[in-house]
């Protein structure tokens, strides 16, 4: 198999998808989880945790970390589809565990920068899974502002125990569709003025005059399906009709299934995103003197592997900010990292697609086993 790196200028072989051998791995089973609080290193510390998969075979490889993006929880990678990421990676030998970190919704809502996770939940949730595990290092799966947030611990040298990093959609470089961008200012001067945080579920029940006017703002700009949460994340989440998924690749028990994946996300993070995509790149919010300001300002410290991917069809970041990201590690080490956009695929549905465990899947595990 050939390794894939964006050579210079435009490559089709980059827009090709994934076809890859699946790896020696048996049908799938159902998938089963323990749950593994940990402390956040602030004081007072918040109780998170970690999921962690006990079924499947003894892990012979190592554990791998993986952390979702806001307004989910770890349960975002699990959907009814016949087969998992974290069911796949068991089964081929990984030690999986898949953080809850606070901007799940199974915890109550908080307002939150990305810089809180970067140095309290993350460098504690990778602690508390070699100390699990008795393992020296671990490899990451981490999608979205898991990925950003964990992006900034790895920056910052909070977690030099990581050695491979997949990073989904988004890394150092949040790039938007245009009216996507014109609109990101627009909700936080106006909705964010006015609420603390934004919920997905005010689709089923929008309980209060501005929770109300949003699903009014929902209602009348999306008929794309009849799936309200659907809409709002689409509404919430960027410009699309749906913006973090193609209806054709999500099948219908999945598309009823995120009704309930979706949770509140705070209005902080928003702010953040305004930031960034001002100055365009990844910005922290300069509360910490652990974290530098520009994630560009120094030398990455970090020794780890990046593997970073995107749906070519990504509406909610664009492909190119990753092709950026890319290019900024690509020089730093030739030849070292990989870019990979995956056909007709586009932000979350690489998890969550009927044909993900064929088409997405088998790549990450590949990736994975190589150092
Ligand atoms: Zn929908």
């Amino acid at each position: 198999m050939m390794r894939r790196s964006r050579p210079a200028g435009p490559d089709p072989a980059r827009l090709g998808g994934a076809k890859f051998a699946p790896p020696p791995v048996r049908a799938a089973e159902p998938v089963v989880f323990e749950t593994v609080p940990f402390r956040t290193t602030e004081s007072p510390p918040r109780e998170l945790n970690l999921r962690h998969v006990v079924s499947g075979p003894r892990p012979s490889r190592g554990p791998v970390l993986m952390i979702a993006g806001t307004s989910v929880r770890a349960n975002i990678f699990s959907p009814p589809t016949e087969d998992t990421l974290p069911g796949m990676l068991s089964r081929a030998g990984f030690d999986v565990w898949i953080s809850n970190w606070r901007a799940s919704f199974e915890f109550a809502p908080s307002r939150f920068y990305l810089d809180d996770a970067a140095v309290h939940d993350h460098p504690a949730a990778v602690a508390t899974v070699l100390a699990a595990t008795g393992a020296q290092t671990l490899k990451a799966v981490v999608h979205c502002q898991g990925s950003t947030s964990f992006m900034m611990s790895l920056i910052a040298g909070l977690v030099p125990e990581v050695t491979t990093v997949v990073s989904n959609s988004v890394a150092l470089h949040p790039q938007f569709p245009t009216l996507a961008f014109l609109k990101l200012p627009l909700a936080v001067a106006t909705f964010g003025k006015v609420m603390p945080y934004f919920n997905p579920q005010w689709g089923l029940h929008a309980s209060g005059f501005w929770p109300k006017v949003f699903d009014w703002a929902v209602r009348a700009t999306h008929h794309e399906c009849n799936n309200a949460v659907c809409k709002h994340t689409s509404f919430t989440y960027g410009s699309g009709f749906p913006t973090l998924w193609s209806h054709e690749n999500l099948d219908e028990a999945t598309h009823e299934w995120i009704k309930g994946e979706f949770g509140f996300v705070p209005v902080t993070f928003f702010e953040q995103m305004e930031k960034c995509a001002l100055h365009g790149k990844l910005m922290s919010m300069g509360v910490y003197d652990e974290l530098p300001e520009d994630m560009l300002a120094q030398p990455p410290q970090t020794g780890a592997r990046f593997v970073f991917m995107t749906g070519d069809q990504n509406r909610t970041f664009l492909p190119s900010g990753m092709a950026k990201t890319f290019d900024y590690f690509d020089a730093i080490a030739p030849g070292r990292h990989v870019f990979q956009q995956m056909a007709g695929y586009g932000h979350l549905d690489v998890f969550l697609g009927r044909h993900a465990a064929r088409d997405v899947f088998p790549f990450i595990v590949d990736e994975l086993g190589r150092d």
